[in-house]
């Protein structure tokens, strides 16, 4: 059985192939930059077989079409046919109680549609991108993956805000949390690493979106995301949490309405709002190491953000049998990974400092000394996704 696995984002498209028989990843391909007025770059590595190029690619129904045309290429494809595809499985993020893994059809494309003004980055594209394929390939299923299924095990006294409870039980206000294939596939992966299936695990899924996840025995019990994308740790451009009574004192002064405030906050937020520099970790340490003061304070509360809740979660599991890093910048960032273990030899936690220099790979980056082991660990969505998508279609 062969599972295509679609990640999108507002502009862009990321696909893996997979055959399920083996888990065995047959191809991978991205386009950036959809119906921007700029060439996308498509990268392609299929086999042995990798190429980039550049070209205009008008929506996300064409990136698809290019992908598929990729994976049939005469030359250098995986596929014969499109038919040989059992299902596509999307890493979709938000639709309420209309959690787990389902069926795309018209009842959760609706829910995803009602809830894009609380997802204002990634349900549109994902509606959008599914509407067009299901008119495209009307014989393939369409399976979509949500985010929130894997904290549906965050017992009620750490999944409920204090509000009016109305709002929770008539409106499901609550704490949903999100980046669910990552977390998921790090505490199945930190169970075979550590030989222990009721390993006390922190997941810090550290990227674009960011969010970190305490977990026992590879089910979710807390995370900092809550009921959407855009509260938790800082994100790129996207606030974090934040005091929504601060809200009124800055619509009185700018004059401006609470939906232009809240779309500033999920677009001029995070890392690129402290930071005024850009929404990309690489170039802000580059601009704090050049001594940029408001560089290096994005930095600065980024990381004590993710220590923080850390430090939580050692309260949640009543401590930890490893803190794993994940993501573009948990994989990659040693200066993040540096501030987030400072000074938490309280809870026996030492990191290695040449072992958390090097790059790649999963990587055990604690000093012997250190009570709680360090990783760096890349994480799978797309396997977790494909996983489940196949589960699904083979009931
Ligand atoms: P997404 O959430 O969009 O999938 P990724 O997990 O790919 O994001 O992470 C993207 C982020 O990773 C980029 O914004 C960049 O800030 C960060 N990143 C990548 N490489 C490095 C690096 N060497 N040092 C610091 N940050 C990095």
């Amino acid at each position: 059985m062969k599972i295509l696995v679609a990640n999108l984002g507002s502009t862009s498209f990321k696909y893996r192939l997979f055959d399920m028989e083996t888990e065995e990843q047959l191809a991978r391909g991205g386009i950036d930059r959809i119906g921007e007025d700029a060439d996308s770059n498509c990268d392609v590595e299929i086999g042995t077989h990798s190429s980039e190029q550049q070209q205009r690619i008008s929506d996300h129904a064409a990136a698809v079409q290019m992908c598929l045309d990729q994976l049939t290429d005469p030359e250098f494809g995986c596929l014969e046919s499109v038919d040989e595809v059992t299902a596509i499985g999307f890493k979709a993020v938000f639709a309420g109680k209309l959690s787990g893994i389902r069926l795309v059809n018209d009842k959760l494309l609706e829910a995803m549609e009602n809830l894009a003004d609380v997802a204002p980055a990634h349900n549109p594209p994902y509606v959008r991108a599914m509407r067009q394929l299901q008119a495209s390939f009307p014989n393939i299923p369409l399976v979509a993956a949500l985010e929130t299924a894997f904290h549906e095990t965050i017992p009620a006294k750490y999944r409920t805000y204090a509000i009016p409870s109305e709002w929770t039980e008539k409106y499901e206000v609550r704490r949903w949390g999100f980046h669910g294939a990552s977390h998921r596939y790090i505490g199945t992966r930190m169970a075979q690493l550590l030989d222990n299936d009721d390993a006390k695990i922190i997941s810090c899924h550290l990227g674009g979106s960011s969010s970190v996840c305490a977990m026992r025995g590879g089910e979710s019990q807390s995370t900092s995301m809550g009921m959407t994308p855009q509260s938790g740790l800082p994100q790129n451009n996207r606030v974090g949490d934040f005091d929504p009574f601060a809200l009124r004192l800055v619509k009185r002064l700018t004059g401006k309405d609470y939906d232009e405030l809240l779309d500033e906050l999920s677009s001029q937020g995070g890392l690129l709002g402290i930071s005024g520099v850009s929404n990309d970790c690489r170039d802000i340490e580059e601009a704090a190491a050049n001594g940029n003061g408001k560089a290096q304070l994005a930095i600065d509360v980024y990381a004590a953000d993710i220590k923080r809740y850390a430090g939580q979660y050692l309260a949640v599991l009543n401590g930890a049998d490893a803190i794993v890093f994940t993501g573009g910048i948990g994989e990659n960032s040693d200066v993040i990974r540096t501030k987030v273990c400072e000074e938490m030899t309280y809870a026996g936690i030492v990191l290695h400092a040449e072992k958390n220099q090097q790059r790649g790979g999963e990587r055990l980056i604690s000093a012997d000394e250190s009570k709680v082991q360090i990783w760096t660990v890349p994480t799978n969505e797309e396997l977790v996704v494909a996983r489940q998508t196949a589960e699904l279609v083979e009931c």
